[in-house]
């Protein structure tokens, strides 16, 4: 007869449907199910089906059918997605939470996608400890406090953290999201919305770690006391080693090209290849993938550039071909594969969170270029704080020329002392990325912390 295991306490898990946000989020699921929580993991249907769960003690429900429901099928459909995932989405979630109580092992928490702030209202009815989890970095929420609190005609209770030179945060496709003479288009009072009731849940965890955002963490943390680090979310073979089988995020939006990637990296020098990659949700613009065309073309390193399904059409007639002496293009690769390869010198990055973190994880030095929103903080951090990388200087329309990118990428490739010093501190972040998750770093102290008011309730 099967044994049956013996969990310490039951949480649900609610990501926001996205690549971004479930890969952190089934990380951090899976990090809690090693210390003996029982996990069910809620989203839309569609995610669901593409999940793949292997760890027994992780369950996969289903609490909004986006096939009848609608998803998310561009930007344009994104708000109309958020309001109707509110209301089917909590009344399914409110059900599933219900009969979970009553189950063998009844559920105790509920870690919630801050970008969902309705789950709080379920959590606080059901009277299960409440954790809203930011797929962003602490900066970037940081940077939107102080719009917030306008938004919602206040002043300002403490000063606004503080990020000399930072480019503002532009809003992606601004057809899509509202007039641009808004103050406060839609989707940005959606992002604002986040702090609308954070103060009452009982954790606000971050996909970071201590180190690594130490100043803006003590300013959040004397505005919120419960703000925990729970990072970085890369999977365990990556970092401590110390997760059965944990290799990769078991999520994929796409179907990575992974054997060619593999194979191409493979052949190549150590430390000879720029890795190209935009993440799921930005594609570049026509003009921007010319001069990044023309960057790749100029530069002397070889590259491995992920061009989406969505933005074939503007590559220059035949890159491909004329490139592919030192070149390969594909449409999604096994991104944490490709960082980890030894032939990887440099990453072109549109600074999406989990990118970020994925590259400082490996010790990949990178050239920043962010497209919209917290993309722009965190570029700021890897040139700034980090001191990782460079950002390309853009025009009036935020357009990185092709030379400038160029200049970028020998920056962070050469063998001289300024590259040198890229090398030296990605690795040195590597080394603290490890350190945190390890057993008694900063966030292994965090989670512990977590689970003990999740098994003592
Ligand atoms: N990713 C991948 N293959 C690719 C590009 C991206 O697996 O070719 C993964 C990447 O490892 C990261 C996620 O997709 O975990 C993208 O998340 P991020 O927050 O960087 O950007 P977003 O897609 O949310 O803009």
């Amino acid at each position: 007869m099967e044994e049956k295991k013996c969990y310490s306490s039951h949480v649900v898990v609610l990501p926001f449907p996205g690549q971004g946000h479930i890969n952190p989020m089934l990380q951090f699921s899976k990090r809690l199910a090693s210390k003996g929580i029982k996990i069910t993991v809620s989203t839309t249907l569609s995610s669901v089906k593409s999940l793949q769960s292997r760890a027994e003690s992780i369950t996969l429900e289903s609490i909004y059918d986006d096939n009848t429901e609608g998803g998310i099928t561009g930007p344009a459909a994104l708000m109309g997605f958020l309001e109707k995932f509110e209301v089917v989405g909590a009344r399914c979630l409110g059900e599933l939470l219900k009969k979970l109580e009553n189950s063998e092992c009844p559920v105790k928490g509920l870690v919630y996608d801050a970008n969902l702030p309705w789950a709080l209202n379920i959590a606080k009815q059901l009277g299960v400890v409440s954790a809203a989890f930011f797929t962003q970095s602490c900066a970037a929420i940081a940077c939107y406090y102080p719009l917030y609190v306008e938004m919602c005609g206040k002043p300002l209770s403490v000063p606004a953290f503080s990020m000399p030179g930072l480019r503002q945060p532009a809003l992606p496709n601004p057809a899509s999201f509202g007039s641009e003479t808004e103050h406060f288009p839609p989707l940005i009072k959606h992002i604002l919305n986040q702090f609308s009731n954070i103060e009452k849940a009982d954790w606000i965890l971050f996909n970071s770690f201590y180190k690594l955002e130490e100043e803006v963490l003590k300013w959040m943390t004397n505005l919120y006391s419960t703000v925990r680090t729970i990072g970085p979310t890369l999977p365990s073979v990556y970092l401590d080693k110390r997760l059965e089988d944990d290799k990769d995020y078991g999520f994929n939006l796409y179907k990575p090209i992974s054997e060619t990637c593999m194979q191409w990296l493979n052949s190549k020098e150590p430390g000879s290849v720029v890795y190209v990659s935009f993440g799921s949700a930005a594609a570049l613009s026509a003009p921007q993938m010319t001069e990044m065309a023309h960057a790749l073309r100029q530069t002397s390193s070889n590259f491995l550039w992920v061009v989406k399904a969505t933005e074939e059409s503007n590559l220059p007639n035949k890159f491909v071909e004329e490139t592919s002496g030192k070149g390969l293009v594909v449409a999604w690769s096994p991104q944490l594969e490709v960082l980890a390869h030894q032939a990887i010198g440099c990453f072109i990055t549109h600074c999406g969170w989990n990118s970020t973190v994925e590259g400082v994880s490996l010790g990949v030095p990178m050239v920043g270029m962010p497209q919209f929103l917290d993309q722009m903080t965190n570029a700021y951090l890897l040139e700034k704080v980090w001191e990782v990388g460079v950002q390309p200087k853009v025009d009036e329309k935020g357009l990185a020329s092709g030379e400038e990118i160029e200049r970028c990428i020998s920056q962070v490739m050469q063998a001289g002392e300024r590259g040198q010093e890229f090398k030296k501190r990605a690795m040195q972040w590597k080394q603290f990325a490890k350190e945190a998750v390890n057993e008694g770093g900063s966030s292994d102290k965090c989670i512990d912390e977590i689970i003990a008011q999740l098994v003592c309730t």
